[in-house]
């Protein structure tokens, strides 16, 4: 039973293994047992259904709440070879009728269904006549009033199943795991002693950074123009921010997109589909932006405010690294988003008691960015899961950047603001500390203060950042109000006195993605061609992890183009063609030689390598030349089959010469040295380029000589010694 799984997985998908908890809950489903699974965004819950559809005898329903997720899954399904249909108000009526049609006729095997279908009389009964082997409820939280989208036609399914002659297994998914909502799922959908998964909400692959007081807009094109070519979505808190972070980065040419509220529905709608279509690769959005979207590639979520509670930032910066690729989530925090936040509640038309509610959320999400522990273990925690360690892979734990002390300036802004007695807002404190000649600040007389012009030497911008980075640590209070001021506290006081250093770090600008590949350009710019020949996003014909893998390891044959991870069978009958043309003319332009890994099976996986006749005998050369010298025999200095292989494998540096057969310590140090030498020379004069393999575990097969390595040593040390002795005698 877990054959065919994998089977399935690795035929249709082309991936090589299951993530965390898609084989057990794959399973269960296949022995006919009703599951709810909590997984995070991104965690791969799709498949957890679509492989038992496939496996299962009869049609899987696949309600699922969003009407544009439906089509982008749908069409991905069909990408792979599958007959698949979705179902919902966004079909014509004569559409409507062909997919009814279909279903009669057993043509599906999966079909995604809205919920508000459920509704209609005419159209359950129709379903009810077909053999439906699952229903699986996609984002199941949506039948609970405690989840953040309620779906009031949710709460027909379970009327639904009830009138079903055959009771199918009842498949429920969703990331939102608070207890509340578990219940409401298990009952009002009716789950029959549900086997229950939680595979945890960690999002390993996404790195959260916290950055702290920075001069936000500086931070973001110095970020974008880093991660030129990568795909990713910078979250403001309103529509003005939107609108004028977009022209910024409009001006400075970048493929930018923008999405909130007020923009017309077409317009929003068509900024979506050109960021899904990698026609632009920024989205600048307010939090309306990123329901229904699947995109797998995304690799950086910037916030440029911060949001208004955990589950919100959670779910946005979700959205990133899909595909399991390693992504970032930045949070640019400044005090003042605190008030932007507050405000929001306050104009907002909830009632009393959802306000407090939400200013308890906004203060939790406050204290997780105070907090100076690992940042992933607070989430989590918040989430319900405990016993956790650090992460390594948040800005707390990792601690990146230069720490500098800046203990002395702090000093400078904080005896300021005592010597000005009352509290002042931070313009009126940046003035008298740049010894300005503002009419107010003479009137108040702090042009007398002996911090007075103290800081000459910062911008005024930047000495703003500074007091707004002293806030966002907790050095200074900030005060809200019609006009915001500052006021010191208790750390205030130990730092003026000097019992506390002030520390900072550095931001550190980090590259997600290394660009410098002309190869994966242009199998992006191939797939993007395939794409507007089929009418789908590009991430549905192959996705940027699989075309990254392609660009690494060449494949020029069906065996090592159906080894990397989302080249399925269908997917490679399709296409697997044009990439491997592509990767053959790039690789005869620019001269680079490419070894094939020829894979029997599991056990039997080798490398093809072709014999340089021409480098070999430089190197055997050299070999005789060494024996010569230190009086030994020429196998111990290196044996001849390692410099057959040497010669097709082209090891440039000492690592790549220690994953030849045979080369150990002791023949690198005493020919080590030459063979990187003459091989560097070889491909340098030959204008060759190397794309060199890894062994790992596999053979060396030299010219399809495909004996085990001993047998090989074996044999040539005996014609070695028989070649001696023919020469002797
Ligand atoms: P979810 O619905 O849980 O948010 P999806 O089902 O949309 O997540 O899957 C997210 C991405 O992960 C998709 O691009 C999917 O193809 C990919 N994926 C799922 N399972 C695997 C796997 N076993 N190996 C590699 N990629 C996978
Ligand atoms: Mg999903
Ligand atoms: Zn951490």
């Amino acid at each position: 039973m877990q054959d065919i799984s994998l089977e399935v997985l690795e035929k249709y998908y082309g991936y090589k293994s299951f993530r965390k908890g898609q084989e057990d809950i794959i399973k269960n489903i296949l022995s006919k047992e009703d599951i709810l699974a909590i997984m995070p965004t991104g965690g791969g819950k799709s498949l957890c259904y679509q492989i038992p559809a496939l496996i299962l005898d009869g049609l899987t329903i696949v309600i699922s709440p969003l009407i544009s997720l439906m089509k982008d899954q749908v069409d991905n399904i069909r990408s792979m070879g599958i007959e698949a249909a979705y179902i919902n108000s966004s079909l014509s009526t004569s559409e409507f009728n062909e997919a009814i049609n279909n279903l009669k006729n057993n043509k599906y095997k999966i079909v995604y269904v809205a919920p508000e279908r459920l509704e209609s009389y005419d159209f359950i009964m129709e379903m009810s006549r077909c053999s439906i082997s699952q229903i699986a409820i996609d984002e199941a939280h949506c039948v609970s009033q405690w989840g953040h989208d309620f779906r009031v036609s949710y709460r027909k399914i379970k009327s639904f199943i009830d009138i079903l002659k055959e009771r199918p297994i009842i498949t429920a998914f969703t990331a939102t795991a608070t207890e509340e909502v578990k219940r409401d799922i298990i009952s009002l959908l009716g789950l029959k002693n549900p086997k229950v998964y939680v595979t945890g909400f960690d999002r390993e692959n996404l790195f959260i950074n916290i950055v702290k007081g920075s001069n936000k807009k500086d931070y973001v094109i110095k970020y974008i123009e880093a991660n030129k070519d990568a795909s990713g979505i910078v979250y403001a808190a309103t529509r003005k921010e939107v609108d004028k972070l977009y022209e910024v980065l409009c001006e400075k040419k970048y493929k930018v997109s923008k999405y909130h509220a007020g923009l017309r529905d077409d317009i929003r709608k068509e900024n979506q589909e050109d960021f899904i279509n990698d026609k632009v690769n920024i989205m600048i959005a307010t939090n309306a932006f990123g329901m229904g979207i699947d995109k797998p590639n995304i690799r950086y979520v910037i916030h440029f405010n911060m949001p208004q509670n955990i589950e919100s930032y959670y779910q946005e910066i979700g959205r990133a690294g899909r595909d399991g690729g390693k992504s970032e989530c930045i949070l640019l925090f400044s005090p003042g988003d605190i008030q932007t936040q507050k405000f929001l509640i306050e104009s907002s038309s909830e009632n009393l008691n959802r306000k407090q509610s939400q200013y308890l959320k906004l203060k939790q999400m406050t204290d997780f960015i105070y907090n100076n522990d690992c940042y992933r273990k607070y989430i989590l925690n918040y989430f319900g899961e405990s016993n956790l360690e650090n992460c390594n892979n948040c800005s707390n734990c990792l601690n990146e950047g230069e720490v500098v002390d800046k203990t002395i300036d702090a000093q400078k802004v904080l005896s300021c603001v005592y010597r000005m007695k009352k509290n002042f807002g931070i313009s009126m404190i940046v003035d008298v500390l740049r010894g300005s000649k503002n009419i107010r600040l003479v009137n108040l007389g702090f042009n007398n203060l002996s911090t007075y012009g103290i800081m000459k030497d910062y911008k005024g911008e930047e000495l703003k950042s500074f007091i707004n980075t002293l806030i966002a640590h907790g050095y200074l209070d900030y005060i809200e109000g019609t006009y915001p001021v500052v006021s010191l506290n208790k750390k205030s006081i130990e730092i003026i006195k000097g019992e506390h250093k002030v520390l900072f770090k550095e931001n550190n600008i980090n590259t997600i993605e290394n660009v410098d590949n002309k190869l994966l350009e242009l199998l992006k710019d191939l797939r993007r061609e395939i794409a507007l020949e089929e009418r789908v996003p590009p991430y549905i014909i192959f996705g940027d992890v699989t075309l990254k893998e392609m660009s690494s390891k060449m494949p020029l044959i069906k065996e090592n183009m159906r080894l990397i991870s989302g080249v399925g069978e269908i997917k490679f009958n399709k296409y697997g063609e044009r990439f491997i043309n592509l990767i053959k003319s790039y690789i005869e332009e620019n001269n680079i030689i490419v070894n094939h890994i020829i894979e029997d099976n599991e056990e039997n996986s080798y490398i093809d390598i072709k014999v340089d006749e021409e480098l070999l005998e430089l190197l055997k050369n050299r070999r005789e030349e060494i024996s010569r010298k230190e009086g030994m025999y020429p196998p111990k200095v290196i044996s001849l089959r390692s410099l057959k292989e040497i010669s097709g494998r082209y090891p440039k540096n000492l690592d790549e010469l220690m994953d030849i057969t045979l080369v150990g310590k002791k023949k690198v140090e005493i020919i080590g040295k030459d063979i990187i030498i003459i091989v560097n020379d070889y491909i340098n004069n030959k204008d060759i380029k190397v794309n060199f393999i890894k062994k790992e575990k596999r053979k060396i097969a030299l010219d399809g000589d495909v004996r085990t390595d001993e047998e090989i040593t074996i044999d040539e040390l005996k014609k070695e010694r028989f070649q001696k002795n023919y020469q002797i005698n």
